[in-house]
């Protein structure tokens, strides 16, 4: 069992083989999720012109305290042509252009009637031009994954369109003879089949196109065919029939078709009958049948390598600290990745710890990792989680 990969050792095996796919445009409205392969500048200095923090008054600083003489508007989008001489302001409202002659806004709180009542300083409300990006400058850096920070950073920036490696194309391809569909009646020794949707809702996330091949019994013919098929993707995502059982088709069945098999078993609980492999630039993973071990090797392996495929800078899986909030045991042979509940930095492990306990699993937030090792983790030790 000791000789098994552990965590670290089998992710850095499927990282090594995640070449990243070809780049294509892509429209910035449609890049949320995406990962960006070139660095993206901007296209304009942010703010584009010295612009008003606050509705008020456009002044000269030396001006006040002091009388206003207001002789312009300057509204967002409508800016004055005209410039503030001496003694003199513009109504000016949040986002407008600062007339030439102005030096500062004063806020219509600092006024009373028509006298600005407090000395504002140059500079003061106003946001200079380039005060957030310069033009040219990086707006986001080459491998980040763009969430919504980063997609409304580059818009503002005038970025249009940016470069990213193609989505992933990844097939799911759930193995088992006991699998319906949920809605379907269920006959004795028959479950609902539960995977399909675990992968490809986790694909969503990780910027991945997914396309589910329907179940497939355990039989030979069958699992050759619906394996030939689903290898023509960029990734492969079987579950079940990895383990040692007579039924237990894939691994053959991949070898068959000239995969290439990189490691099967991980040190890990739950997850341990996972194997990887690889055809040409296709990766394969063989997710273990139960809901829970399939979870844990898509967040532990199968998530990094999207991101990978995608040029991801940090593929993960991205650990955050945390505290046990009640003593854990450790599995003497395996890391282990238990379901807890997060409040604050205390993790609360959940009860039902089962692999195929998916309904338990389903009230977790986080992933505890309680590394192998005798006795007790106690309450209170420094773990690392991931979210879920
Ligand atoms: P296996 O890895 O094929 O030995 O399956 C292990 C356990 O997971 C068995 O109890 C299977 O019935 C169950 N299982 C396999 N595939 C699925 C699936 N797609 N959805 C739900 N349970 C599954
Ligand atoms: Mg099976």
């Amino acid at each position: 069992m000791s000789d098994l990969p552990g965590i670290d050792e089998a992710l850095a095996l499927v990282l090594a083989h995640a070449r990243r796919l070809p780049l294509e445009d892509v429209a910035i409205t449609a890049a949320a999720g995406r990962v960006l392969a070139e660095a993206a500048h901007a296209v304009i200095d942010l703010p584009p012109f010295a612009s008003s923090a606050m509705d008020g008054y456009a002044v000269r600083a030396a001006d006040t305290p002091g009388p206003l003489a207001v002789v312009g508007h300057s509204a967002a989008g409508r800016p004055e042509q005209r410039a503030v001489g001496p003694g003199e302001a513009f109504v000016i409202s949040t986002g407008a252009v600062v007339p030439d002659g102005a030096d500062a806004v004063v806020p219509v709180e600092r006024t009373t009637g028509e006298v600005v009542v407090e000395e504002v300083a140059a500079g003061e409300n106003v946001r200079p031009q380039g005060g957030d990006t310069r033009a040219g400058d990086i707006v986001v850096e080459a491998g980040s994954v763009l969430g919504p920070p980063q997609v409304s950073a580059l818009a503002a920036a005038g970025v249009a369109v940016v470069r990213c490696a193609r989505r992933p194309r990844v097939a799911v391809l759930a193995t088992g003879s006991e699998l319906r569909a949920p809605g379907e009646p269920l006959a004795l020794g028959e479950i609902y089949e539960s995977n399909s949707v675990l992968i490809a809702a986790q694909l969503e996330q990780s910027g991945a196109q997914a396309t589910v091949f329907p179940p497939v019994a355990d039989d030979p013919a069958a699992t050759l065919a619906a394996l030939e098929r689903a290898l023509e993707l960029d990734v492969l995502i079987t579950s079940g029939g990895v383990s040692v059982g007579p039924h237990d088709l894939v691994r053959a069945t991949l070898a068959e078709l000239g995969a290439t098999e990189v490691f099967w078993r991980v040190a890990v609980k739950p997850g341990k009958p996972i194997a990887f492999a690889v055809r040409g630039d296709t990766l394969v993973f063989g997710l273990p049948g139960n809901p829970v071990s399939a979870l844990v090797g898509l967040e532990l392996f199968v998530r990094p390598a999207l991101r990978a495929l995608q040029g991801a800078r940090e593929p993960g899986p991205h650990y955050l600290p945390g505290r046990l909030a009640q003593a854990v045991p450790r599995n003497a042979q395996r890391d282990e990745l238990v379901r807890a509940r997060r409040d604050g930095d205390q993790l609360a492990p959940l009860s039902g710890q089962d692999s195929h306990m998916i309904v338990r699993a389903a009230a977790a937030n986080a992933l505890v990792l309680v590394p192998r090792g005798d006795g007790d983790l106690a309450q209170g030790s420094q773990v690392s989680y991931l979210q879920i």
